[in-house]
């Protein structure tokens, strides 16, 4: 049956706005549910509309960005306005000198390592202004020291990024530009504006120090017959290096002729061993983002002082010229994140893996059993901030919680298991619900004997007489504890009464026959005190019910007065947060 011309141009409508809103691929799901929520008398023919509207998804899928966008303007005028309107509601303040359209921002990881949350914070701005202006992101590996780098951390660093939710408009690497980039360098040193220095590395250090030039810079040297040589492999690693000439008197010191270039002998990953020549990031970065079309340049404000050299390199070559824009550095109390301080930890096989939920990482965090959306919020909540201050890690947990809260089913943990005998208890078969308010979660049956675990820090206390609420099922009235060495061995009780009184703690069990031995990992403060923390890893054991030592790895339960957690393996789970 074919639409009525009214529904037609709603489903047109509706499918260019649902392809704008996600990069220009309209979802026909969406759509169809859209479209029966403004023409709710559809609802009945729907299944006979289905390929009509199937062909005009297509259709729109096919359409390049600008003319998905020129088609929604002519068939619902103001519609477009309206959509951006709303997409500056962003919790991040105006860029200055933003015109939509013509933002591009990139993030330029180096893949020397996995990502971690600090590079989420810099890639979810960049990206963030993005979307805003409707512009471009770009992610540019920033592969500049084939001794660091390494194919395995392109990969980690894109996979991070898509579980992020990051998506690239281009994904390049400044290696592919190293050719141009030898000619700008080349160029600027023909100019005048940077030489080829033979110093030592140490003479270099004195006499930046001092704010001294060497030779090398002077009149007497033979810059460009230098430079023809360093091109030529006449020098070997070390024995040369472009500088920029700067001033070497100059109070900031990033300005005190910095390194542009230098040799680097080893196999890089993406282009092997035919380069000797490598630009440092100092040299690079103003360049490819000029070349890149970056109108919007972000880092962190550690790299202040190295503003002035980055607009320097820029003038000398008459390049145009992007804005730069600082952001404080992410990082957290007890949790370094930096590359530069996870690296010796996984080198020395302290950690032995960079998704150690101790980590910072992106695959660590994910392990973890945090959510990309919870990232996201949080690094928006943090906004665009110079100061540095290190934000609670409990932020990022209410985030996280809030979001997989609804999502998690409440299951029973004891840790240390200690015995718990109800005598004249029947044999009881309980079904359980999953979760207290939402069926959806559905039942688990349990057989209950007149033996049970509860966790020792809940039998620690018990006295004769206490009462105590098991979770879900009944009460009982302890009669004996049994204790040696001031541990209690087991509890022994008889069935209590019907009432659950708020003073009654109320504790989770599991039946005896239903016990499955299980352990969580609980990741705490890697560093105290500015050193290594042995026990930042602490394993709690003891025992689940087998309906949970029955879930897939990547499951997220709540663990019953215990918390958060994650199925990692077989009979191991890591603690997301309480
Ligand atoms: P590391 O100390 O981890 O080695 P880096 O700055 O050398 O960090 P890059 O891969 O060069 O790591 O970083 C890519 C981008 O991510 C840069 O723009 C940098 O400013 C940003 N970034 C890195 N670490 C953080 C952080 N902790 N907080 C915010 N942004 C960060
Ligand atoms: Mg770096």
């Amino acid at each position: 049956m074919p639409l009525d011309s009214e529904a037609d141009r709603l489903v047109r409508v509706v499918a260019l706005k649902n392809a704008l809103d996600h990069g220009g691929k309209a979802q026909l799901d969406a759509v169809m549910s859209k479209l029966l929520g403004s023409r709710p008398d559809l609802r009945f023919l729907i299944k006979g509309l289905i390929p009509d509207i199937k062909a005009q998804v297509a259709v729109v899928n096919v359409m390049p960005l600008a003319e998905q966008k020129a088609l929604l303007e002519e068939l619902a005028p103001g519609e477009l306005e309206a959509k951006k309107h709303v997409e500056l509601k962003s919790p991040l303040p105006p860029l200055e000198g933003a015109v939509v359209g013509k933002v591009v921002t990139r993030f330029p990881p180096e893949p020397n390592g996995y990502p971690h949350i600090g590079h989420a914070k810099a890639a979810i701005i960049d990206e963030e202004y993005a979307r805003m202006y409707e512009g471009r992101l770009i992610l540019r590996f920033d592969d500049t020291n084939p001794l660091k780098e390494k194919l395995e951390y392109y990969e980690a660093i894109a996979e991070g990024l898509e579980w992020l939710g990051v998506k690239p408009d281009l994904v390049k690497n400044t290696s592919d530009d190293i050719a141009l980039l030898h000619d700008y360098g080349r160029k600027l040193v023909e100019s005048g504006g940077a030489y080829v220095c033979t110093c030592s590395q140490d003479k270099m250090r004195g006499l930046r120090a001092k704010g001294l030039p060497c030779e090398c810079r002077g009149d007497g040297t033979d810059i460009i017959n230098r430079l023809g040589r360093l091109f030529a492999g006449s020098y070997v690693q070390n024995e040369a290096i472009i500088r920029f000439r700067g001033d070497m008197a100059d109070q900031n010191t990033a300005m005190r002729d910095p390194a542009l270039f230098r040799i680097i002998e080893g196999d890089h990953p993406k282009i092997g061993g035919k380069v000797r020549i490598w630009p440092t990031y100092d040299f690079a970065a103003p360049i490819e983002d000029s070349l890149d079309g970056v109108t919007h340049a972000m880092r962190t404000k550690e790299y202040e002082l190295r503003n002035a050299l980055y607009f320097a390199i820029l003038d000398r070559l008459g390049l145009r010229k992007p804005a730069m824009i600082e952001f404080s550095r992410l990082e957290f109390e007890g949790m370094p994140v930096s590359k530069r301080k996870i690296r010796p930890l996984i080198d020395s096989e302290t950690i032995k893996s960079w998704d150690d939920p101790r980590l910072p990482t992106l695959s660590a965090f994910k392990r973890r059993g945090f959510v990309p959306e919870a990232i996201r919020k949080f690094v928006l909540s943090l906004g665009l901030t110079l100061a540095e201050t290190k934000p609670p890690f409990e932020a990022l947990e209410a985030f996280n919680r809030k979001i997989i809260d609804p999502k998690c089913m409440r299951l029973y943990f004891v840790r240390d298991p200690v015995e718990i005998h109800v005598q004249g208890a029947k044999m009881l078969n309980v079904t359980l619900k999953n979760h207290p308010t939402d069926a959806s979660f559905g039942n688990r049956k349990v057989n209950v004997s007149d033996t049970l675990f509860i966790a020792s820090d809940d039998a620690r206390n018990l006295k004769e007489g206490d009462e105590l609420r098991l979770i879900e099922l009944c009460n009982i009235k302890v009669t004996d504890v049994d204790k040696q060495d001031g541990k209690v061995r087991s509890v022994w009780a008889v069935p209590g009464g019907d009432e659950i009184r708020q003073s009654m703690p109320k504790v989770q069990w599991i039946a005896k026959d239903d016990i499955v031995e299980f352990q969580v990992m609980i990741p705490k403060a890697l560093y105290v005190g500015g050193e290594y923390n042995p026990d930042s890893l602490e394993v709690a054991s003891g025992g689940v019910e087998s309906f949970a030592a029955a879930l897939a790895p990547g499951t997220q339960v709540q663990f019953v007065r215990f918390g958060f957690c994650r199925i990692d393996r077989s009979k191991t789970a890591i603690l997301t947060h309480r």
